[in-house]
């Protein structure tokens, strides 16, 4: 399978303090990889590098085969990005957000036109092509940056904690969104604080803490190394756990002890195995 970003030995120093330390990775072309870490833990700064908005201090990273440093342009073109902050014109319409992005990317008309139209349809906005983005809910505005993004037929996108803040509801819907993207061959890179989020759409996992990368692999992968049953004990207000390989070796640990108060056995889910990595949950 090919490689459609690689990063080797990439470093971030911000006033002589690692940001990002000695990161290596490769994602695939077609995956959907998810980027898990606390606050702090470098993955903003990762996505910002990946997508040329700031230079490695030092390493490589190639998007699409092209270095991101040397040939900026084409790895802008090839990419697609949604970041954090809603960065929609709020007081442009919705469809004037869209073809101001189509006039940067020099799409030329009417193809242009057409793509508006069916980037808007596709993310169910086409009801409010006149409306002004200021007037649209988060989940609206998500969109927006999604449609906006996909304009230009990237082979990459990224998403920076794509539905934070939003109801349940709208981010199922955005979920189905990102699923069927992915399922058309669109490359993606994911950060997000929602375990549910990575555990439902996330081919591969790799977990950053302190600039490093720690983890990386399938949640089963990551289930297998770490241990797929688990025991729980509570102790005053706090939780123990204990990693055992299997469930049911969790389930006979448990039934051998005699006693047994505050105790439960479970499958590991991959909140269990961050916060073993990382030792603090996310909030
Ligand atoms: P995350 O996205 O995992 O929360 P970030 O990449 O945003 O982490 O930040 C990692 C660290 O780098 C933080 O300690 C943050 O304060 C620091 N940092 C990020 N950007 C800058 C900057 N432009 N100047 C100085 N420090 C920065």
């Amino acid at each position: 399978m090919s490689v459609a970003v690689s990063l080797q030995n990439v470093c971030k120093t911000y006033d002589k303090t690692p940001v990002v330390d000695d990161l290596s990775f490769d994602i695939r072309s077609g995956e959907m990889f998810g980027l898990l870490g606390p606050n702090g833990a470098g993955k903003s700064t990762t996505i910002r590098m990946i997508t040329t908005l700031t230079r490695p201090s030092s390493g490589r990273i190639e998007v699409a085969g092209c270095d991101t440093v040397r040939y900026r342009g084409q790895v802008k073109r090839r990419i697609g990005v949604v970041l954090q902050q809603i960065s929609v014109d709020s007081d442009l319409t919705v469809w004037e957000n869209m073809e101001f992005h189509g006039r940067l990317h020099h799409i030329p008309s009417p193809y242009r036109q057409k793509e508006i139209d069916r980037w808007l349809d596709y993310v169910e906005l086409g009801d409010r092509r006149d409306s002004l983005a200021k007037t649209l809910s988060g989940g609206m505005k998500r969109r927006l940056q999604i449609a906006r993004a996909l304009l230009h037929e990237p082979e990459i996108l990224f998403l920076d904690e794509p539905t934070v803040g939003l109801d349940p509801q709208t981010r199922r819907r955005l979920w189905e969104i990102i699923r069927d993207l992915n399922k058309q061959g669109m490359t993606m890179l994911l950060t997000t604080h929602y375990m549910d989020e990575v555990e439902y759409l996330c081919d591969r996992i790799g977990i950053m803490d302190g600039g490093k990368l720690i983890e990386l692999g399938t949640l089963q992968d990551l289930k297998h190394r770490h241990g797929e049953g688990l025991v729980m004990k509570q102790t005053g207000d706090r939780w123990q756990y204990q990693f055992f390989p299997t469930v049911e070796e969790a389930n006979s640990h448990l039934a051998s002890l005699s006693d047994r108060t505050g105790m439960m056995a479970r499958p590991t889910n991959l909140e269990d195995i961050f916060v073993e990595l990382t030792g603090r949950e996310l909030n």
